[in-house]
């Protein structure tokens, strides 16, 4: 079969050719349609400390997809050939007391595919039954293939109560976007969305019912002013990874505001501690989905209504891989997604 694998400790992906994976008695085998590019493949791309420090030369990359199973394992009676459907690319362990709680989500033996086990860029996917989400007919492949950025968004705009409040998610990347969508979704009051890319805000602004605010020109208290925020966020999404946008965020937020915290800082980096001791404020930090929880409010949300479909702003044949990792790496795309039909 066809994949795309870091063949080499360099910069970059190659495409390869492997055997179709050998399912256990508790796998299956997907046959994958779409898949999107994740900013975890971009790191694997540019070959990064943590890539380095993480992913083994040779694996076969990629965990965001959706397809359709052509082969059960023995043991499997819920799944059958033909069913179309994503997962969970989180394989968890089932030992830790969070597993055997029914947390799956926190188990700390978790290994993700694309990352530390064979992953989903290839024509070809073997995946345990347990990680298998069935799609229904209302989500086509191509939202099936972004349904694990779109649970980061979900698992994070649903970390505390967004009913008539008042939300700023920091970092309009496709996962913050979402988030917008779906605070949006779920009766947030006013979303007010930051970033320093006018492109990616521009993007948000279609995406989503959003106050995009461009915190390299504006003044983020004077946007709060416009709207007649006298107190402040009530719930603060942080979502770019970027220092100065937790500051920004500690400052904009009401006291006793919450912040779930989904974006990755790339290092240690110091924290005003005492101004969020003073400010009572709760931080949350989020890891993935909810397994299965996310998935199954994601979906039902989809199909009801939360569309997040204009995220998606480049597709390629999978075989043209090189320029979707470039459109990716530009940073003036949404979601870039491949077809391996
Ligand atoms: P992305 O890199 O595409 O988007 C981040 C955005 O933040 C960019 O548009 C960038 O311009 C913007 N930004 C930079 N400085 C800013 C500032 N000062 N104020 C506001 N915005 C600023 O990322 P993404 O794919 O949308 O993911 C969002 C974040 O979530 C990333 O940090 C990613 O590493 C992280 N992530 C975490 C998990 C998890 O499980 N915790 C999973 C997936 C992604």
């Amino acid at each position: 079969m066809k994949a795309l694998a870091k063949v080499k400790p360099e910069v970059g992906l190659w495409a390869v050719e492997r055997p179709v994976p050998e399912i256990g008695p508790d796998d299956v085998l997907i046959r994958v349609n779409k898949t999107g590019i994740c900013g975890t493949d971009i790191h694997i791309w540019n070959w990064d400390e943590w890539a380095a420090r993480t992913v083994p030369v040779g694996l076969v990359t990629g965990h965001e997809f959706a397809g359709e199973i052509v082969e059960i394992g023995r043991n499997v009676t819920d799944l059958a050939v033909g069913q179309r459907c994503s997962g969970e690319g989180h394989l968890i362990g089932r030992h830790s007391r969070q597993s055997r709680a029914g947390k799956f989500h926190l188990d700390p033996e978790t290994r993700g595919i694309g990352v530390n086990e064979q992953g989903a860029f290839a024509q070809y996917l073997r995946l345990p039954a347990f990680n298998v989400v069935p799609l229904p007919d209302a989500i086509d492949d191509e939202i099936g293939a972004i349904l694990d950025p779109l649970g980061n968004a979900v698992h994070t705009a649903l970390s505390f109560d967004l009913v008539g409040e008042d939300v700023l998610i920091t970092g309009a990347g496709p996962i913050g976007i979402m988030a917008a969508a779906v605070a949006r979704h779920v009766g947030a009051r006013h979303v007010v969305i930051t970033d320093v890319n006018p492109a990616r805000l521009e993007l948000a602004a279609q995406v989503a019912d959003v106050v995009p605010v461009n915190v390299a020109t504006e003044d983020l208290r004077e946007v709060q002013a416009r709207l007649k925020m006298t107190q402040g966020f009530d719930v603060g999404m942080e979502m770019s990874g970027n220092q100065r946008a937790l500051d920004q965020m500690v400052e904009a937020l009401v006291m006793g505001g919450r912040i779930a915290m989904l974006g990755i800082p790339p290092g240690k980096s110091p924290v005003d501690w005492s101004r969020i001791v003073f400010k009572a404020i709760t931080i949350k930090g989020v890891y993935g989905r909810e397994i299965f929880e996310t998935w199954y409010k994601m979906i039902a949300m989809l199909e009801n209504g939360l569309d997040v479909r204009r995220v998606i702003t480049h597709r390629f044949k999978a075989g043209d891989f090189e320029q979707g990792f470039e459109v990716m790496r530009s940073g003036l795309s949404g979601k870039v997604v491949l077809d391996w039909t």
